[in-house]
């Protein structure tokens, strides 16, 4: 069987992987649960999406500027 593209998710925190008895792969939106603007088994794949988070814990982009425009200048 062929992975699914799961897109922007497949490296997203939120993401959870289950499976089914027939051996297929869905992704969960973790996000569904608090926030309804999230459907629980998004569309696949992903490729834009404003509750993206990195596994790694790295700061998304959006996060990096507000933190960049934070900082003291000068
Ligand atoms: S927040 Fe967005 S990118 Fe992350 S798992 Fe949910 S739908 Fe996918």
């Amino acid at each position: 069987m062929s992975s699914v593209p799961f897109g922007l998710c497949a490296g997203c925190a939120h993401q959870r992987v289950v499976g089914n008895t027939r051996g297929s792969s869905f992704s969960l939106c973790g996000l569904s649960r608090t926030d309804d603007r999230f459907p629980r088994y998004p569309r696949m794949p992903v490729a834009a999406c404003p509750g993206f988070r990195p596994r790694d814990g790295r700061p998304t982009d959006a996060e990096d500027a507000r933190r960049r425009e934070d900082e003291p200048h000068g």
